[in-house]
């Protein structure tokens, strides 16, 4: 791991080998959240966009280089990552916008962008020689840590509260994992869970805490920016830079995956393959929105105080954001902005997003897009910028709030005079 220069504190700045401490800076108990810093001019001696432009390998690990892994490291044989970015043009139209991409992160193997993280907490944990790895969940990055762990026979236990959405825990139970409901909200499975890591020496993949999850999550900035190149670039040229969109929009909960893009477009700027840090927004359901609250208040991650969540994207809820000083520096640092929105709004934007692209996202998918729709409201978008959408997961996930979001079929009896005459109504 001579790429990876050291783990520094993003409290007190303190910096330690990749090997002196394993999770958090040990100054401030379990919230002392580490950030990986690399050499990258070394990396950048190892991978460049003309050596991925001639690189078939299409998932996270075609970034390898760019990865907080040992060179020798045996990874998942599941594919996880490229997932598709779609142009949606009748999206944008209906915005009053000219370029808006989604990115669908459904696609991804157990149907989340959680599994760019649950496969880098694989490896690490292989590397360290841990005999199960555990996880506390709102749903997604139990069900992607354990389809990942089944991929390569790894024991594991995941915490989730009991509130989960049944096809998230039928998830966890097919893939073989040791499933633990816990009477409580989120922050308690999460809470129950370090403890439980802690007394029996699991690995512990929980967010906001191992700061290796970041990490695999930026990957998917990598791939927006390449992606997106491929798209506006006519010409079939190995391009030399990037492009990189002027706005995206990620759903919130925790803040990991808002500070894993953040970290992917720090990486791609420290490089020199984009040129400039396209702005991060940050949405938040109205119900779980300490973030948003955090940033309008202009107070810092420290000073935040846990909420009573409430919200129908239970992907997004969060009383005390895990990964809230990375969450807040990713909008701060970019001139981005957070917006909230309401259950309601939320879902509305799964039946508008599924029609106007094609893509059915989860309630916290389609949240992504339910903010564009308030930032354009609100005058915060331009039309001519370039918009990427994050759509964090698959809307198989959670049947019950789909069918929320839409009206009745039609029902019929056997014969085709009644098909005539429901379809005349
Ligand atoms: C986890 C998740 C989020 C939020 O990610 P955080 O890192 O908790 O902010 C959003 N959407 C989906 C589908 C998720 O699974
Ligand atoms: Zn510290």
């Amino acid at each position: 791991m001579d790429h990876v220069k050291h783990l520094k504190c993003l409290i007190c700045g303190a910096e330690y080998g990749p090997d002196e401490i394993e999770y958090v800076c040990p100054k401030h108990g379990d919230d002392g959240i580490v950030d990986v810093r690399y050499d990258y001019e070394l990396i950048g001696r190892r991978i460049s966009p003309t050596t991925l432009a001639e690189d078939r390998n299409y998932t996270i690990w075609r970034y390898r280089p760019l990865l907080p892994i040992r060179p020798d490291s045996p990874v998942p044989p599941l594919t996880v990552g490229w997932t598709p970015l779609y142009r949606a043009d009748r999206l944008a139209a209906s915005l009053g916008l000219k370029h808006v991409w989604v990115k669908d992160e459904g696609r991804q193997p157990s149907a989340s962008l959680k599994d760019r993280a649950s496969s880098i907490a694989v490896v690490k944990a292989r590397e360290w020689g841990a005999e199960v790895i555990t996880t506390s969940s709102t749903g997604n990055a139990g069900a992607a840590l354990s389809a990942l762990c089944a991929s390569v026979g790894q024991k594991n236990v995941i915490f989730v509260p009991e509130s989960a959405p049944p096809a998230k825990i039928a998830q966890l139970l097919v893939y073989g994992s040791t499933v633990i409901l816990v009477r409580g909200t989120y922050d308690d499975a999460f809470a129950l869970c370090a403890q439980a890591a802690k007394e029996f020496g699991w690995f512990n993949r929980n967010t906001g805490y191992n700061p290796y999850m970041s990490e695999g999550k930026k990957t998917v900035s990598y791939e927006i920016c390449e992606q997106l190149t491929a798209q506006v670039e006519a010409h079939g040229r190995a391009p030399l830079h990037w492009h990189a969109p002027d706005r995206i929009f990620v759903s919130v909960g925790d803040g990991c995956i808002i500070g894993g893009v953040h970290k992917g477009l720090k990486d791609l700027l420290a490089l020199g393959w984009i040129e400039k840090m396209p702005k991060i927004m940050g949405v938040q359901a109205a119900g779980s929105a300490a973030l948003y609250d955090a940033w309008r208040a202009g107070i810092s991650a420290l000073e935040m105080k846990p909420i009573a969540a409430h919200t129908i994207a239970d992907s997004i809820s969060a009383g005390l954001p895990a990964d809230r000083i990375k969450a807040l520096a990713a909008v701060r640092e970019t001139g981005g902005a957070y917006v909230k929105v309401t259950d309601e709004e939320i879902l509305a934007a799964i039946p508008a997003l599924a029609r106007g692209c094609g893509v059915f996202a989860e309630p916290a998918g389609a949240a992504a897009y339910a903010g564009l729709v308030k930032a354009v409201e609100q005058g915060l978008v331009h039309p001519d910028e370039r918009i990427v959408v994050l759509a964090t997961g698959n809307g198989l996930k959670d049947i019950a709030s789909a069918r929320k979001s839409v009206g009745e079929p039609l029902v019929v009896e056997k014969d085709l005079a009644a098909v005539k005459q429901a379809l005349a109504k």
